[in-house]
């Protein structure tokens, strides 16, 4: 599901008095891009102002001219509506919603509505870093029911667009170029919680790689907690759990009550605070805020590591593996096999520990004096001395900023990049950054 956008320049709304209101652009017809042989249509998202006055009020998606604009394309991001197709295709019309979605694909059948075109930076995330270097896919469904709406129809069509846009855009079809929006970070620490976790527990990935023709690294076992460890030192570990056995139990609840979802194959691992199946789940600081542990609620995903991710080893004690997960230990059952892994970070020696992001934006002195600051704020995480966690990419800090086409916001389509540098890392259920000087290489 979309998330309202954070952190751009709708939020650092700058009224410029006296700006004249701006033109709506003509409509124009326009070609989905699709592989050929897909049912694909285009109907564009809403590109219009929701204040007259201001250039920087304004929905449903930002112009850009990506990736030659130099804002390049580095992720597809895989979304739930939680809502029927019909209606999300309404939404996305709608300016005041300000959401988004490059495509749309229906249930019944798999076929595609495309809404915005893949240059232009949707907004889908709620992280708007991610949102300028991704491209989302919104699958009509209610996570919670799961298989009842992820269709093989749907699972084909999609696993066909991904394979095509990831060829396009030089995208590596892998877990961690390929996202769910529940692994996206908030952009601070009060918008973590608030962070979506679609399209959850019941989206195979395991069976989406295999469609895409490249298949999660790891075997796969029946049982509940199974993983691959790899070889290096200290080993990494792929979550790779069996999705048709691994029925995880999982509940929906009300403010007043929790029911049991059914059994069903599920993409989850439950992280534990000791090695044992009765010790309570590891709690997450943004949404157990009392230190409480983790749940079972589907809306809880302190505790779930997904089919795909990768973690590094913190120790073994029998059948048990620890892991460093978003700042601390959590363990879980694991069996092994072998296969090989990519860079591994920890603090820089000295430092007894080091802040954690949600965003790669550039430092303040790289901003021209038209483009508005958008700070990287620490997350209410840290990463203590001695936790290794696995290194997914380098970025070189930047920001697109963005206005209403037709107004004229001075600095309006500029892409700013710093000098700061930042390493992604694989840190809880979700993505995170750290600032590059902080931490060296393992190996
Ligand atoms: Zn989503």
């Amino acid at each position: 599901m979309p998330a309202a956008l954070l952190g751009t320049a709708v939020a650092l709304v700058a009224a410029v008095s006296g700006a004249q209101p701006a033109i709506a652009e003509p409509p124009t017809v326009d070609k989905p891009e699709c592989p050929v042989g897909l049912s694909c249509r285009f109907i564009p998202a809403a590109y219009a102002q929701t204040d007259p006055a201001s250039p920087a009020a304004y929905g449903n998606y930002h112009k850009a001219d990506r990736p030659r604009d130099g804002d390049d394309i580095r992720y597809i991001v895989i979304h739930d509506t939680e809502e029927h197709y019909d209606r999300a295709i309404a939404r996305f019309q709608d300016p005041h919603t300000r959401v988004s979605t490059h495509y749309l694909i229906r249930s019944s059948d798999g076929e595609i509505t495309q809404l915005v075109h893949t240059k232009d930076i949707a907004h889908h995330a709620g992280n708007y870093w991610f949102n300028m270097h991704s491209l989302g896919i919104e699958h009509e469904g209610v996570l919670a029911d799961g298989a009842h709406w992820y269709t093989e129809a749907m699972y084909q069509s999609s696993a066909r667009l991904v394979r095509y846009l990831a060829a396009r855009y030089r995208i590596p079809l892998d877990r961690e170029h390929i996202l769910g929006h529940e692994e996206i970070p908030g952009t601070t620490p009060a918008g973590v919680a608030a962070m979506h976790y679609d399209p959850g527990p019941y989206w195979d990935w395991a069976h989406y790689f295999d469609l895409l023709g490249a298949p999660l690294r790891g075997a796969s076992f029946d049982g509940v907690a199974v993983l691959a460890a790899h070889v290096s030192d200290p080993p990494v570990v792929t979550i790779a759990p069996r999705f048709a056995t691994n029925t995880e139990p999982l509940r929906s609840c009300t403010a007043n009550s929790c029911t049991d979802l059914p059994s069903q194959g599920s993409n989850v691992i439950y992280l534990r605070t000791e090695p044992s199946a009765d010790a309570p789940l590891v709690g997450d600081p943004a949404v157990h805020p009392d230190g409480s542990p983790g749940t079972t609620r589907v809306a809880d995903w302190s505790a779930r590591a997904v089919a795909g991710q990768s973690f590094v080893v913190a120790g073994r004690r029998g059948k048990w593996t620890a892991i460093w997960f978003g700042g601390r230990l959590a363990w879980l059952e694991t069996r092994v096999s072998a296969a090989e892994h990519g860079v591994l970070v920890t603090p820089r020696p000295g430092r007894s520990a080091i802040p954690v992001y949600g965003t790669a934006y550039p430092e303040a002195a790289a901003y021209p004096a038209t483009v508005p600051v958008t700070t990287v704020m620490a997350l209410q995480y840290t990463i203590p001395a001695g936790q290794v966690y696995l290194g997914v990419e380098p970025h070189r800090g930047d920001y697109y900023y963005a206005t209403f086409d037709g107004g004229t916001m001075p600095g309006d389509h500029t892409l700013v990049v710093g000098n700061r540098r930042f390493v992604e890392i694989s840190f809880n259920h979700r993505r995170a950054f750290v600032d590059a000087d902080d931490v060296i290489i393992v190996r």
